[in-house]
């Protein structure tokens, strides 16, 4: 089958790379042939936790974008086995893929589930979720768009809850500073159930764009 490029020697099957000059010209509409909700999943790993919401949620398209190509081509595959048509997948930086390759109020719904924690102060500033990503999100999602993160590691859930609390266009839908402890249906990423089952304690946060 011919393959699609979209890294350096990280090749897909042709309907879940996506084509920058089509998108460019005619949207996201444009490159899933319909207009539907949008949904981003960034850092989505080996991709099961996208694909099982791309299949229960026909109604919706799905947007993946990860820096790892294995991740990426495991994606690709799976969704070629098991014929999910509703998702393409991005290459590259999440904080630039969402500010280049979306415009303003296109998004519906962002999962960020299990980003790299980043343990030692000194490292603190690679983390994805600091006080860009609001920012970066905010003006790419729609007015009432949701924001869904998940990680085990209590001081960046912490760093999370301050960053998105700190900036006024986004409230916690649980409550402020609420965390939430148990998601109802919810299918667990994979290291969400690495992390489960070394008894970790997982924290989720639900934001909503308010203004
Ligand atoms: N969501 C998956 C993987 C979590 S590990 C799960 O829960 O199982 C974190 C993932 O984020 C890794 O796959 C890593 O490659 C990706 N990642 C880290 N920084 C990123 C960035 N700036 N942009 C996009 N993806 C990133």
């Amino acid at each position: 089958m011919t393959r699609v490029r979209v890294g350096r020697g990280i090749e897909v099957p042709p309907p879940y790379a996506v084509d920058e000059a089509l998108r460019a010209a005619t949207g996201w509409a444009g490159v899933f042939g319909r207009e539907a909700p949008l949904v981003v999943e960034v850092g989505f790993g080996n991709g099961q936790f996208l694909a099982d919401l791309a299949r229960t949620r026909p109604e919706a398209d799905f947007v993946g974008i990860e820096l790892y190509g294995k991740g990426i081509v495991k994606l690709a595959r799976r969704l070629d086995r098991e014929q999910i048509p509703n998702v393409r997948i991005v290459k590259g930086d999440a904080i630039r893929v969402l500010a280049e390759r979306f415009g303003p109020q296109e998004i519906r719904e962002v999962h960020v589930n299990f980003p790299d924690p980043w343990p030692k102060t000194r490292h603190h500033k690679r983390r994805l979720v600091g006080p860009a990503f609001p920012a970066v999100l905010h003006s790419r999602l729609a007015p009432g768009g949701d924001v869904f993160l998940a990680t085990d590691h209590e001081g960046y859930a912490m760093q999370m809850m301050e960053v998105f609390e700190a900036h006024p266009g986004f409230v916690g839908v649980a409550g402020p500073f609420r965390f939430i402890y148990h998601v109802p249906g919810r299918t667990p990423t994979k290291y969400e159930r690495k992390f489960g089952a070394l008894g970790h304690t997982i924290r989720h946060l639900h934001f909503r764009r308010s203004g």
